[in-house]
């Protein structure tokens, strides 16, 4: 990979990043309100699911930009994790956080190998303070 193609996934990821961060801490969506109408504390319960379950989704989409931030950081992005063979530059450009060869990722959504374990949301938010 050129350094202008590192630039371009770099300012990608950056963004993402930014993106993300934002969304995360933007967390007042699931403080518990108190409502004395049942029917409200309801629909507010089904709001809070909705924000935690897109909450979950960014906080494993900004561990994995990190990741790749890390990996560039120290010369390994666009290095499959798993067979250490090069990622597709077309691949890279679709999705600039990815840390698997596409044949690997097909794998690894098959769970035919252990993928590194996750942090918890709290550590993510711990990190990035
Ligand atoms: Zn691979």
């Amino acid at each position: 990979m050129n350094k202008t193609e590192l630039e371009k996934h770099k300012a990608m990821l950056e963004a993402k990043r930014a993106e993300l961060s934002v969304g995360l801490w933007n967390r007042a969506d699931i403080a518990i309100e108190k409502t004395p109408d049942a029917l409200d504390e309801v629909q507010l319960a089904g709001e809070r699911e909705l924000a935690i379950r897109n909450l979950d989704r960014g906080s494993n989409l900004l561990r994995s930009v990190r990741g790749a931030l890390a990996r560039m950081a120290d010369g390994t992005y666009g290095i499959c994790l798993h067979c250490e063979e090069e990622i597709k530059p077309k691949r890279l450009d679709a999705v600039p956080w990815t840390k698997y060869c596409i044949r690997c990722q097909e794998a690894a959504d098959r769970h035919e190998f252990e993928t590194e374990s996750a942090e918890t949301l709290d550590e993510l938010l711990a990190n990035a303070a």
